[in-house]
């Protein structure tokens, strides 16, 4: 297993564009986690399980029906052979999948694919809700992402099109969803460094993370 660096944060943070943008500049992989939970919850739904059908998702979470594949610019979702990735980005599913991700048992089940990204000698970037705490305690660096939540839901709204209310009514949801669970809910790592990046650009938040994580590692 190689080095993790974990970035955890709430919807619409900019982990995605850090991490990427952080692993490119590394030269190391990158995964996205919410990939897993999106993924998990699209498929269900056109498979037509239901979202409270805990053993039914837990099965459906080693089911070759659908699979995850790392690449250097997205994390991507395969459905029947299908890149679906484009179809999970949108907000609907983003709440579909916090749904989903609050049973014990589906983050149990999704625990160990998760885990298997590390595995091998390239060094990972790993961003979710949970890596820090959850998936890889262990990592050599941890960095917590935040930003006001206007400044999010403006991000977001933008980048898919959508109302700001709507959206910052939708993230706020979510994040509540998120924090409130009572596994792995969103918590900033201990020892993690914590970027606000309300004020910043892409490029300074990127800046300030590769700073600690290179001091962390060396
Ligand atoms: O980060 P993203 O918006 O893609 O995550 C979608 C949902 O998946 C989150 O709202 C959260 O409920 C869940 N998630 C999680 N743990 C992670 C990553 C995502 O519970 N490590």
């Amino acid at each position: 297993m190689g080095l993790v660096v974990t970035i955890d944060g709430p919807a619409a943070s900019g982990k995605s564009s850090v991490s990427r943008e952080l692993a490119q500049r590394l030269g190391w992989k990158w995964v996205s986690t919410g990939a897993f939970y999106r993924g998990l919850a699209y498929v269900a739904m056109n498979m037509n399980i239901d979202l409270e059908d805990v053993k039914a998702l837990a099965e459906l979470t080693h089911n070759p029906i659908w699979n995850i594949r790392l690449e250097s610019d997205r994390t991507k979702v395969f459905f029947n052979q299908q890149d679906v990735t484009d179809d999970i980005s949108h907000e609907d599913v983003g709440n579909f999948a916090s749904k989903v991700s609050h049973f014990p048992e589906v983050r149990k089940a999704l625990l160990e694919a998760q885990r298997n990204c590390a595995k091998g000698s390239e060094n990972l970037v790993a961003e979710g809700r949970d890596c820090g705490t959850v998936v890889f305690p262990d990592a050599s660096a941890k960095v917590f992402l935040t930003a006001s939540s206007s400044h999010r839901a403006a991000r977001r709204a933008s980048e898919l099109g959508l109302d700001h209310q709507d959206m910052m009514n939708a993230q706020k949801e979510r994040d509540h969803q998120d924090s409130s669970r009572k596994v792995a809910p969103l918590s900033i790592p201990e020892e993690a460094f914590v970027v606000d990046s309300t004020e910043l650009s892409l490029n300074e938040v990127v800046d300030r993370v590769e700073h600690f994580v290179r001091s962390k590692i060396q």
